[in-house]
C-alpha cells in the first residue's frame, strides 16, 4: 500500500471479456489504492481445488467455458463478502457476470448501506482475446501474471515477484473454451455495461493498450471515484 489507500469504501466493478485485464488491473489497483481484489472465478477455482460438493458442481460447467449457477456464485460471494477485510470496500473481478447477479449484489451492498461506486467496462477485440488468453500463465507461489508474447519473466523460469520457479496454465485457457467463453460473455454479460449506464455508475477504459497504459487510465478513474 502507498500513499493513496483509501479510507472511504467505495466498491468497484471490473467488466469485460475474458483477457481483458480484469484480473491484472484488479490486483494493480489492489497495491495502488488498498482496496481488496475479488475474483469470482478465484473462489471457485479453490472451490474446485478443496473438492467441496459446489467446486464439484462448478468444474464441469468452467471447463466448457459457460457460466455457474447464479446459486452457487452468489452463495459463495456473500460468504466472502462476510469477512472482515472487505468491509471498506471490494474491486469485484469477473462478477456480477449476469442482470440476476447484479440484481442480487445491489441488494446484499444495500444491507450495509453500500453500493456500486463504479462500473469500468475494460474493452477490447474479441480476437485479439483468443491470443492473450492462449498465450498466459502465472506464477504458482504468488500468482504474478505473465504471457508467453507480452510479458516473460526477467530470467526464464524464475518468478520476477517472489523468486520461484513453477508455474502454471489454466485449463480453460485454451482456444475452444476461450470462445466459448467469449460467447457466454456477450451474451449474459455484456448487457451489464447497459444496466451500469443506466444507473450513472459506468465508465469505459480502452484495454488494448498495454499493461501501464490501462492502469494508469484505471487509476485516473479510481481516484475520480475516491475524490
Ligand atoms: P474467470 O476467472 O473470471 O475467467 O472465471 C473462470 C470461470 O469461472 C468462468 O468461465 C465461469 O465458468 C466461472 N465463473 C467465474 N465467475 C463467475 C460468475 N460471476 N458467474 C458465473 N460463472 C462464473
Amino acid at each position: 500500500m502507498d500513499a493513496d489507500t483509501q479510507t472511504k469504501t467505495v466498491n468497484i466493478i471490473l467488466l469485460g471479456p475474458p483477457g481483458a485485464g480484469k484480473g491484472t488491473q484488479a490486483r494493480m489497483l489492489e497495491e495502488k489504492f488498498g482496496l481488496i481484489q475479488l475474483s469470482t472465478g478465484d473462489l471457485l477455482r479453490a472451490a474446485v481445488a478443496s473438492g467441496t460438493e459446489a467446486g464439484k458442481t462448478a468444474e464441469t460447467v468452467m471447463k466448457s467455458g459457460g457460466l455457474v449457477s447464479d446459486e452457487i456464485v452468489l452463495a459463495i460471494l456473500k460468504d466472502r463478502l462476510a469477512e472482515d477485510d472487505v468491509k471498506s470496500g471490494v474491486i469485484l473481478d469477473g462478477f456480477p457476470r449476469t442482470v440476476a447477479q447484479a440484481e442480487a449484489l445491489d441488494v446484499l451492498l444495500e444491507e450495509s448501506g453500500q453500493i456500486i461506486d463504479s462500473a469500468i467496462s475494460l474493452e477490447v477485440d474479441d480476437e485479439a482475446m483468443v491470443e492473450r488468453i492462449s498465450g498466459r500463465f502465472t506464477c504458482g507461489s504468488c500468482g504474478e501474471g505473465y504471457h508467453d508474447s507480452f510479458k516473460t519473466p526477467a530470467k526464464e523460469g524464475v518468478c520476477d515477484n517472489c523468486g520461484e520457479g513453477s508455474f502454471k496454465r489454466r485449463a480453460d485457457d485454451n482456444a475452444e473454451t476461450v470462445r466459448a467463453r467469449l460467447v457466454a460473455y456477450h451474451e449474459q454479460t455484456a448487457p451489464l455495461i447497459t444496466y451500469y449506464d443506466n444507473k450513472r455508475s459506468l465508465s469505459r477504459c480502452d484495454a488494448m493498450a498495454n499493461i501501464d497504459e490501462v492502469a494508469s487510465s484505471l487509476k485516473t478513474l479510481v481516484e475520480r471515484v475516491l475524490s
